[in-house]
Parts: C-alpha cells; structure tokens; sequence
C-alpha cells in the first residue's frame, strides 16, 4: 500500500513541457455553459452573465501537506480539488471551474502524474466543474499542487463569516474527527511498514478515517439543501483546521461568542473506538482535528424547525454576546474556553 508502484516508467524529459501538459489534459473537455474557452489559449475565457464569481485558492506541498508514501497520487489529484471547492461551498455558492498548477521533478514519471490528473478528472466530472487551464513547471525535489477554484452565486444567496448574531444556532454538517484519526492510522501503519517491510497490514475496521483522510467529499449538497429547506445561514465556514479554531473565526469575524456542548458534537462510531485503542480524548480530536471539509454555519433561531431532524445537520451550540466569551460546555457541565490549536500546532506537540 505504500509504493506507487509504476510498471512503465516514461521520464518526463520524453515528453518536454507543451507535450506533457497536451497529455495530461487531452481528455479534458469542457462541459459548462459558462465555460467560453478552456484550456489551450494564453487565458480561459468565462462567462457568468450578471452572477457574483467567487475564486479560491490553495497551495498543497509535498512533505507538508502530504506523504506520497501513503497517499495514492490519483487520491492526492482529487484531494487538492475537494479542499479547494470546499471553500466555495463555505460561502453557499456553486463551484464551476478550477485551474490546476503543478511543479514536479523528474523523480515522478509520466505515468505518476497521469494518475494524478485522473483524480482531478474524476472530482471534475463527479463535482461538475470544468478544469479550465493552469501551470506546469519544474520543482528540484518536491510535488508540488495548485488549484484555483471558481464559483458563481447570486449576491444575496453569498454566506460571509461575518453574519452571526447573538443567539443564532451552530448548524454542522456530517461528523467530525475521522480525517484526523485516518492520518494517525496511516502514519502509524508507515512505521510498521518500515520496521517490518512484508507486514501486510489489515485496515479494514479503519476503512472509513483513511477514505475521508485520503479521498475527502466537499459539502455541494449543502447549499441546495438549505435552499430547499428555506434557509439562509447567517454565517458559514467550512472545517479544514478543527471545529474550534473555524468556530473561533466565525466569532472574530461576527464579533459574537459561542457556546459549543461537547455532548451535541456529532462523532462516527469508528473515531470514537479509534481514539479509545489511541487512547486519545475524540473531543480534542473533533475540536483540534483538521482536514474534515464538512461545513459550520449559523441560523436564526425562527429557522430550527425547518432543519430539525436532517440527518445531515447537526445544532451544536449557539451563538451569544461577543463579551460572554466563547466556550464549551462539557458533558459534565464545564465551562471551558474556546482554543484555536490548530491541526499544525497539535502535530508540533507529538
Ligand atoms: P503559457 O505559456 O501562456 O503559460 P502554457 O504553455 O503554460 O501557457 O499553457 C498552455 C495551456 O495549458 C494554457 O491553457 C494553460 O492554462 C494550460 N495548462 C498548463 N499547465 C496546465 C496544467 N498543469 N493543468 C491544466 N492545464 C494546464
Ligand atoms: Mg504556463
């Protein structure tokens, strides 16, 4: 599991830049009205008619943000594009195109960056979004990923984080904590591989931490199922760094504090046993742990009965008077601050 064994081997060199990239995107046809001209031109052209655009972007460095021991490179090409439309989901809008740039050295051959571009491709074609130009370049050691991503809304459907007020619910989408364990288990597995090469290892219980550590599903259902359900959140963020460190943003921007309850915090029965073999407390871990991409918005209290019971919703806290500070209440009823310990800091401390 940790090689990406390559049966052929084409050196980059073979192809030269303009044929690499010719290679790599040959199969990329635009499908969006809005796309005018896509990729072969010195710009791509667009059209969003009288609609907001809104653009993201992210940076993915290898030995930083991924280990390409572990992490299948058609997994990390589809990675890199969930994290970036997961931004522009965070602002209730509807992602359309994404750019896509990559420094490589001629350690990876052809075939390597082949499977990377079909993970790109099949999150564009299953998030509906046209891979629309990017940059290809030379890296001295390291993989390097780009992608910029693109997305329109109306003006008055955009989610900022600075919309919350006193009293508002927070709403979290899916469960928190199993990205976070996954890498553990996968990090873990590593040193196991590498004492003992011919260890075959038996993930199958961990299955679902190390799909959503490796192959992560951005929320595009969440914006039209609040449409549907009549709802405009009044703040959004979306979970990349832990529930505390987004939460603490969505009270620094709406200048609000908060009052999470550890009870209510939606975990997967799979990180909860994960955390006890750990032996890791899986309330720090969904607070502090990163990399899960569900979304944490807020509403107004009138529009709970419209979200209660969706199983793809969760209220776990409330927002409250900026000067009350912001919190979680424990089960055993504590008040405790707020942290932001980022995903970073928590791996500094290991
Ligand atoms: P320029 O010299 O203008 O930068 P390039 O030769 O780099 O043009 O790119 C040619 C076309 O291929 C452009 O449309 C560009 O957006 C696209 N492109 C380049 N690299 C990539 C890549 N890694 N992935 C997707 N499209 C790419
Ligand atoms: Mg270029």
């Amino acid at each position: 599991m940790f090689e990406n064994s390559q049966e052929s081997r084409t050196n980059l060199s073979e192809l030269g830049e303009f044929g690499l990239i010719d290679h790599l995107t040959k199969n990329f046809s635009p499908k969006l009205e809005s796309t005018v001209k896509a990729i072969g031109d010195d710009a791509a052209v667009l059209n969003f008619e009288n609609k907001r655009t809104l653009v993201s972007t992210d940076l993915l460095v290898e030995g930083v943000h991924f280990d390409l021991s572990y992490t299948p490179l058609k997994h990390l090409g589809y990675k890199a594009v969930m994290v970036n439309l997961s931004d522009i989901y965070a602002m209730n809008a509807k992602a359309t195109q994404v750019t896509v740039s990559i420094a490589v050295s001629n350690r990876f051959p052809v075939e390597a960056l082949e499977e990377l571009y079909a993970g790109i491709q099949l999150a564009s074609k299953i998030y509906n979004v046209d891979v629309i130009g990017g940059d290809t370049t030379s890296s001295t050691s390291g993989l390097m990923i780009s992608v910029t991503a693109l997305g329109i809304a109306e003006e008055d459907e955009i989610v900022y984080r600075d919309g919350a007020k006193p009293n508002d619910l927070m709403v979290l989408t899916g469960d928190l904590g199993a990205a976070y364990m996954g890498l553990q288990v996968l990090e873990r597995e590593k040193e196991v591989f590498k004492a003992n090469p011919n260890a075959q290892p038996d993930l199958d219980e961990y299955t679902y931490l190390i799909e959503r550590q490796l192959k992560p599903e951005a929320r595009k259902d969440i914006a039209p199922l609040l449409k549907q359900l009549n709802v405009r959140p009044t703040s959004m963020i979306d979970i990349s760094d832990g529930l505390s460190s987004e939460a603490i943003h969505l009270c620094k921007s709406s200048k609000v504090g908060a009052n999470i309850f550890e009870e209510k915090i939606p975990l997967d029965p799979a990180v909860i046993s994960v955390c006890e073999e750990f032996e890791i407390d899986s309330t720090m871990i969904a607070l502090s742990g990163g990399e899960d991409y569900e979304l944490l918005f807020t509403i107004s209290q009138d529009d709970y009965d419209k979200i209660k019971g969706n199983p793809h919703l969760t209220v776990i806290g409330h927002m409250t008077e900026e000067k009350e500070g912001m919190h979680l209440i424990t089960r055993a009823n504590q008040k405790l601050p707020l942290i932001a310990r980022g995903w970073n800091s928590m791996e500094d401390k290991q």
